[in-house]
């Protein structure tokens, strides 16, 4: 397939005619062909007229077939061939292995969605018998409506324009429009097609799926802005998802906006942990730290530890392991600028030094991954020593005594993740105060691991209070991402052949519902 530089909308594939976008390869400067035009609210109104057409046969649809648009959607990108991975390695200067990688976990996640869908139990069906105190009350969760969807600059497949926000709003029997990252359009065009291709191929509406391009201040804002637009999906900086939040919430009807901002993942090193393996967990940080460059949504830019000769083990380690790392291509030179920022405001900030560093880069937009030390009493004294700096950059918090790590502990703004690394025999007392306060602070707390990897399964939770996304009761990742996208609505005495069939007292297709208190499939 050729990429043309058109944006999708519905079934048919339109030129732009705003100002002329243009992928670079961050690794060589390239201008890549061929240009993009950005759309006008025009291509907006149109994308949103078709998908607030579409919403009704669509949410209508079995979830049969539902299910087999999903899997065709998987399909059809796995179709796509070398042609995706050689463009998005083009356009992110990721390797091929890590894109592969992402490519088969997006068409997983895809399927699992379609697996989510025929299972039914997200319809949430709940029947309360109809008695002499009260009417016959039936409840069952219904789609939102059209979703916005914005692709994410660090995950070009699986988080982008057919990734997680999009399957789950699809699954649920949302239209999507998605806004198209500018950092990879060629490889959002090949995945646009893809989808494009399944709508076609499964006889559904052709405003079931859009793409737009375009600067987000515009098309995004727009898009938003749209009424018939019903939630927001989105992965970026802070201040771009809090600029679509206000936005959202400026709209006469204000909608929700689930953005998945900024997080640094706090790790702590219990001194039981130390004492057992210091240069093992040395050597597994740094490993977790660089890994696709830092531009991992979980990466650990935060360690904390307290005093004693392991922690100064574990610290000549790191600094031994990270010399040894080369500097890597960032995503955009905006990435890459906004690293070196990063790191130049902790280079500068009051009682932080750096304990280590790696290789210096010699081609554009290279990273090179840094460690920075600080002490309890300056990290509590300069919120800003909490900002994401979003790359290969940490600092590690020495805490004089547990009080003083519970003070930072509670310090620290909302998570995506908190790690702590302890041992059962030594470390129970301060792990168990610790993760009473931390699963008020993250969205997934582990033990012993590092939090870089994200499974999609069903007890995945990809989220956390603010600011690691604008509203904590939601997760991107995992089965129940679906959520984000549904209502519940209550059916009050309505006759049997009147109501939707996942209520019926038949129960046509077998599912799991909790009737008068207790579950049956009955
Ligand atoms: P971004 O600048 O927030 O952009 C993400 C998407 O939102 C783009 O499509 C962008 O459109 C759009 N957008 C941005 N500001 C907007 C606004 N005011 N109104 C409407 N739409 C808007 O994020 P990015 O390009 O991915 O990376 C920039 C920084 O984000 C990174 O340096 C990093 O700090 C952070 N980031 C964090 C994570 C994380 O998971 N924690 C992931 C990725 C990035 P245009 O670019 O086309 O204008």
């Amino acid at each position: 397939m050729t990429i043309t530089g058109e944006m999708l909308i519905g079934g048919s594939a339109v030129k732009g005619s705003e100002a002329v976008l243009r992928c670079m390869n961050p690794a060589t400067n390239e201008a890549l062909e061929p240009p993009f035009h950005g759309g006008n609210e025009q291509h907006v109104e149109r994308a949103c007229a078709l998908a607030q057409d579409a919403f009704d046969s669509y949410r209508n649809t079995s979830p049969q077939q539902r299910a087999a648009f999903l899997d065709a959607v998987a399909e059809e990108i796995e179709a796509l061939g070398d042609e995706l991975i050689v463009r998005a390695m083009q356009e992110t200067a990721l390797p091929r292995p890590r894109l592969e990688g992402e490519r088969a976990r997006t068409c997983k996640q895809l399927r699992m969605f379609a697996d989510v869908v025929r299972r039914g139990h997200w319809l949430n069906a709940t029947l309360d018998s109809a008695s002499d105190a009260r009417p016959d009350l039936r409840m069952r969760m219904v789609a939102l409506g059209p979703v916005a969807v914005f692709g994410a600059s660090n995950f070009p497949l699986a988080f982008s324009v057919a990734g997680g926000d999009t399957a789950s709003a699809l699954a649920v029997g949302c239209p999507v429009v998605v806004k198209a990252h500018s950092a990879h359009l060629g490889t959002s065009e090949l995945s646009g097609r893809a989808v494009q291709r399944a709508v076609a191929r499964c006889g559904l509406h052709e405003g079931v799926f859009s793409m737009l391009v375009g600067a987000g201040n515009q098309i995004g804002t727009a898009l938003v802005s749209h009424p018939a637009i019903k939630a927001v999906g989105f992965t970026g900086s802070r201040a771009g998802g809090l600029a679509l939040v206000n936005v959202a919430n400026s709209r006469p009807e204000p909608i929700p906006v689930y953005a998945e901002m900024s997080s640094i993942n706090p790790v702590f090193l219990l001194p039981g942990a130390l004492a057992a393996r210091a240069p093992q967990l040395a050597v597994e940080y740094v490993n977790s730290l660089t890994m696709g460059v830092g531009q991992l949504c979980t990466n650990p830019g935060l360690v904390l530890a307290l005093p004693g000769a392991d922690t100064d083990a574990w610290k000549a380690a790191v600094a031994e392991e990270i010399k040894g790392r080369a500097a890597a291509t960032m995503l955009t030179s905006q990435i890459h600028a906004a690293y070196e920022r990063g790191v130049a405001d902790l280079q500068a900030a009051g009682g932080v030094h750096q304990l280590g560093c790696g290789v210096e880069g010699s081609l554009p937009h290279q990273a090179m991954p840094v460690v920075f030390e600080t002490t309890g009493a300056a990290f509590l004294a300069d919120h800003a020593i909490q900002n994401e700096v979003f790359g290969p950059a940490s600092v590690l918090v020495l805490c004089q005594d547990e009080a003083e790590l519970m003070r930072v502990a509670a310090s620290l703004e909302g998570q995506l993740t908190a790690t702590l690394h302890a041992e059962r025999a030594t470390d129970a007392a301060l792990a168990q105060r610790l993760l009473s306060l931390l699963e008020l602070k993250a969205g997934r707390v582990l033990v012993n691991g590092f939090p870089t990897g994200v499974e999609v399964c069903n007890a995945m939770v990809h989220g956390g209070p603010f600011p690691s996304t604008s509203d904590s009761r939601s997760t991107s990742v995992g089965a129940t991402a679906i959520n984000r996208f549904l209502r519940p609505v209550c059916y009050q005495n309505l006759p049997e052949e009147w109501l939707p069939e996942s209520l019926r007292d038949a129960n046509p297709h077998g599912l799991w519902r909790l009737k008068d208190g207790a579950l049956t499939q009955g």
